[in-house]
C-alpha cells in the first residue's frame, strides 16, 4: 500500500547510519602499521578517506618502511640525505665555516659596493 512506503521512507531519512556517524563523532581514522629494515613498527593514523601511502619514513630512523612486516624495504645504501650545511661542517670546524660565511658576506658587500649588485 501507498501508506507503508512512505513510512520507511520517513524512518530512513531520521535516523540514517550515514547521518548518526556524521555528527556524533570526529573524524574517523584508520591506523597502519609500517615495518623498517630495522624491525622498528610505527603506528601512523590517516584519515580514513585518505589512501594510507604504501611506504613511509620510520620515524625513528628515517629508513623507508612499508607494511608488510616479512619483507621491508632495504637499507638504503647511499647515506640519508644531508643538508649543505652538515656537509660542510662534517669537512670543517663550525670556526672555518663561520670563516667562510664572513668572506662571502665580505665579497657580497663589496659587489654591493662596487655596483655589481643594486639592491
Ligand atoms: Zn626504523
Amino acid at each position: 500500500m501507498a501508506g507503508g512506503g512512505s513510512a520507511i521512507r520517513g524512518s530512513r531519512v531520521g535516523a540514517g547510519p550515514m547521518g548518526e556517524a556524521e555528527r556524533g563523532q570526529a573524524a574517523p581514522r584508520q591506523t597502519v602499521t609500517y615495518f623498517c629494515a630495522r624491525e622498528h613498527r610505527s603506528v601512523v593514523a590517516f584519515s580514513v578517506e585518505a589512501q594510507a601511502p604504501e611506504s613511509w619514513d620510520c620515524p625513528k630512523c628515517g629508513l623507508p618502511a612499508s607494511m608488510d612486516a616479512d619483507n621491508p624495504p632495504p637499507a638504503p645504501k647511499i647515506e640519508p640525505y644531508k643538508t649543505h650545511l652538515a656537509y660542510v661542517k662534517e669537512r670543517r670546524s663550525d670556526e672555518e665555516a663561520a670563516e667562510i660565511l664572513t668572506e662571502a658576506l665580505k665579497l657580497l658587500r663589496s659587489r654591493r659596493k662596487s655596483g655589481d649588485l643594486i639592491f
